[in-house]
């Protein structure tokens, strides 16, 4: 039987509808080949917003979001907007579609490709094979934590305040996406705290330690944030699945990236305890390269493969994407931000149709 599923677009800006266009003819040939039946919605959010209704993330992008069994976002942003107030910048839409949506796990993969390895920063053994998950908690914390702001003293001097907190459900519920996500990886999950100076990550390892005997398939192990940023660097492989708090997670989460060297390649997600994740590469909107045909769009393409694991529940569908993007890389298929010698350079478009092409060879 077909199955239906409804998924909105927020192309965005810059190379935002170029690489979206791209996303949105492969997921038309897979849905053909595995029987799946895609409604594409396509709304407003971003730059593109500010200027058609005056605000980044208008209400009816919201509603259609929310309506929907999965969103895929493409980027927003761009000079244009850069000196609007902050309630008017594009990046406030984002953090409202997360807010609205409930997204509190962020998964970011790094994995290296083989045909990649050689854009690393670091040497090729040490990079080789690493294909890590780093979920990180995206609603709690110290980005959060109240009190918060820069208060005057008794003497006059001023204090900035942060504070780091979380309870034990907010725990509990990133804890259980990062044992279920190592469940549909390698089955290990490393937990990183700070719990031998904070008390926060105390309660936060107590917590994933609690929940372990439930995810007996899981192997789990717990690693200091400052050990955890020094083995990124030494022993990548050792890790597979990692699960860590907001800022921990958003730092980590940029250094693993970086062991892949190429941010054109990078998929990510954001998800919530039910209702549609979002799915949308790591980079911005490249407004330097935007409407000339040289954007890389299989970070993109890699984002609607998570949507397809992640939302959908279609691990055949995400796999044969996955392979898609392999092939065109083994065939020698460059856009020109992962270019080298010997390669042949391929426009955004072009990029696409070698994809499609690979679909139809699978
Ligand atoms: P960026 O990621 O847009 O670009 C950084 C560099 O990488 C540029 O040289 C760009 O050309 C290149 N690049 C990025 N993606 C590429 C791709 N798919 N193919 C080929 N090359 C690519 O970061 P930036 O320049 O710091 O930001 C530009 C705008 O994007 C800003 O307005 C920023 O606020 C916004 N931004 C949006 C998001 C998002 O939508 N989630 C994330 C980061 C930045």
């Amino acid at each position: 039987m077909t199955q239906h599923y409804r998924i909105t677009l927020l192309p965005g800006d810059g190379i935002g509808p170029e690489i979206m266009a791209v996303a949105v003819e492969v997921l038309k040939v897979i849905g053909e080949q595995l029987d799946l039946s895609f409604e594409f919605q396509e709304a407003l959010m971003g730059g593109a917003a500010i200027d058609a209704k005056g605000e980044p993330l208008p209400a009816e992008t919201l509603d259609l979001c929310k309506n929907s069994d999965a969103v895929l976002l493409a980027a927003i942003g761009g000079y244009k907007w850069d000196a609007l107030p902050r309630h008017l910048r594009p990046e406030t839409g984002l953090l409202g579609l997360r807010a609205g949506l409930g997204l509190f796990a962020n998964l970011r993969p790094a994995k290296i490709l083989p045909q990649l390895v050689d854009a690393s920063s670091l040497k090729r053994e040490i990079v080789e094979g690493v294909d890590i998950l780093v979920v990180r908690e995206l609603t709690g914390g110290i980005y959060f934590g109240q009190p918060k702001g820069i208060f005057a003293t008794e003497t006059g001097e001023k204090r900035g305040v942060n504070t780091m907190a979380y309870t034990e459900s907010e725990i509990n519920r990133i804890g259980r996406v990062g044992f279920e996500t190592a469940q549909k990886r390698s089955k290990k999950l490393c937990s990183v705290d700070k719990a031998n100076v904070l008390e926060v990550s105390q309660l936060w390892r107590d917590r994933i330690t609690a929940l372990a005997p439930e995810y007996p398939d899981v192997e789990l192990s717990h690693m200091y944030v400052d050990n955890a940023a020094m083995q990124l660097l030494r022993y990548p492989k050792q890790f597979d699945t990692m699960v860590t708090s907001n800022l921990f997670g958003d730092i980590l989460s940029d250094a693993a990236a970086m062991l892949t060297g190429s941010i054109g390649m990078l998929p990510s997600a954001s998800l919530g305890a039910s209702g549609p994740g979002v799915f949308e590469p790591v980079h911005g909107s490249a407004p330097d390269i935007a409407g000339q045909d040289k954007a890389n769009p299989l970070a993109q393409v890699l984002s609607a493969a998570m949507l397809l694991r992640y939302s959908l529940h279609q691990p055949t569908a995400a796999d044969r994407l996955e392979q898609a993007v392999n092939t065109v890389l083994d065939q020698g298929n460059r856009t020109g931000d992962i270019m080298s010698e010997g390669m042949t350079l391929l426009g955004c478009r072009a990029m696409g149709e070698a994809l499609i092409q690979a679909l139809h060879s699978v």
